[in-house]
């Protein structure tokens, strides 16, 4: 069995390109070069000199002695949150941004949630000077504020998604149409390993620098290059299908993905897909996605901005459903209070996504000699707000 995507765009049984004939062509022009692009020597080496200049990569594997100490098991944290921009994700807008440029498009869209990933956007055309617009639910423009002032200053127009439930869903419905509206100078950055074929390989690809360095870095650290465990949070999958990427085939390593339950898996505000979800289509995929019984999507719970998506990518439905990666749910109360125990104990203040991420050493015990690597995926500057109402700081 393969945990790499097939020819058609497949991950077992799941992925797949399941999108309205007019997208067709947009989507078909990026299946047709994404890998030949990705192969040339021009991008890889502008593709790298940018992760190393503007990110600054490669981002540490920091031995956590006094969180190893704590969980009797020895714990390396892979600082994603020292990426420019204080996340994983300009990894993928970086990489994608350089695409656009070999596809000769001038113009760029996305959708944004929390508005992280536009963030990240609005960054790369900036640096490239390349016209951004962002599509954004009316009711995620009130309560991300810092974010869409952010997108602004980077120039980005913000554009309000008022139909439906006015969040993510419906400012991806926006990008969509306007995609098919402008097929020929516009690329769409999507955020994660979702959507159709090939986005969910093609932004694994970028993604997958993480285990790329990891793998050396733990080589000098420990004399091998692969752990015992690799752990990461998952809203869409981005970050966890960096770390894992390089590690899929190598079966001794064991590969934890982290989800948040919210408030409990049973309380009806969650985000376990894993657990809640079922075989569906969402955002031209075929995936897990938390849906009713007549298909209408779920809205997610959590507490995490970044983790709050009602599906997963195709290739963590597959990594699921065939057992190669041991999924977890950790709740609202579990992430916060170790976000703050990673504070106390090594002075760094992680994003709430990551802080999910932590929980896994309350829930599950590791052995004295274990590697443990876990992808702390970002920093928690933009959650300071809700770590002081959550804390009463
Ligand atoms: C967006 C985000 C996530 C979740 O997205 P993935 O695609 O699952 O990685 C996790 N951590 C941080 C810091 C984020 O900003």
């Amino acid at each position: 069995m393969s945990y790499f995507v097939d020819e058609n765009g497949y991950y077992g049984q799941f992925g797949g390109a399941y999108i309205p004939e007019m997208l067709y062509p947009n989507v078909e022009e990026l299946r047709q070069n994404y890998l030949k692009i990705m192969q040339e020597d021009s991008f890889k080496k502008e593709f790298d000199e940018l992760l190393k200049e503007y990110v600054g990569r490669p981002t540490p594997l920091y031995f956590a002695k006094r969180l190893s100490e704590k969980y009797n098991t020895k714990i390396y944290l892979k600082r994603e949150d020292l990426c420019h921009t204080g996340a994983h994700k300009v990894n993928n807008t970086i990489g994608q941004i350089l695409m656009a440029k070999k596809l000769g498009k001038n113009r760029i869209i996305a959708e944004t949630g929390a508005g992280q990933h536009g963030v990240a956007t609005a960054t790369v055309c900036a640096l490239m000077g390349i016209e951004c617009v962002v599509y954004m639910g009316e009711i995620d423009i009130a309560r991300q504020a810092p974010n869409v002032a952010r997108m602004k200053m980077l120039g980005a127009t913000v554009v309000p998604a008022l139909s439906g439930s006015r969040t993510l869903k419906d400012a991806t419905n926006e990008a969509i149409r306007d995609w098919i509206n402008n097929p020929v100078d516009t690329h769409y950055i999507i955020g994660s390993v979702v959507g159709p074929h090939p986005y969910p390989d093609m932004v694994a690809k970028f993604q997958s620098v993480i285990s790329e360095e990891i793998k050396w870095q733990l080589k000098e650290k420990e004399g091998k290059e692969n752990p015992d465990y690799v752990v990461a949070c998952v809203g869409g999958g981005s970050n966890a299908a960096g770390a894992f990427y390089h590690y899929l085939d190598e079966k001794e390593v064991g590969l934890i993905a982290v989800e948040a339950a919210g408030l409990g898996v049973d309380s009806g505000e969650s985000a376990a897909t894993s657990v809640l979800g079922n075989e569906g289509v969402i955002h031209g995929s075929k995936t897990l996605l938390m849906q009713t019984k007549d298909g209408q999507i779920i809205e997610p719970y959590s507490i995490s901005a970044g983790l709050d998506y009602p599906g997963v990518g195709p290739l963590h439905a597959h990594l699921c459903e065939s057992k190669r990666a041991e999924f977890i749910s950790i709740t609202d109360d579990e992430a916060m209070q170790a976000g703050l125990e990673l504070c106390e104990l090594e002075g760094i203040i992680p994003a709430i996504e990551s802080s999910h991420a932590l929980a896994v050493f309350k829930q599950k015990e590791f052995k004295k000699d274990d590697v443990v690597v876990l992808n702390l995926s970002g920093r928690g500057d933009k959650d300071l707000n809700t770590y002081i109402k959550y804390f009463k700081l």
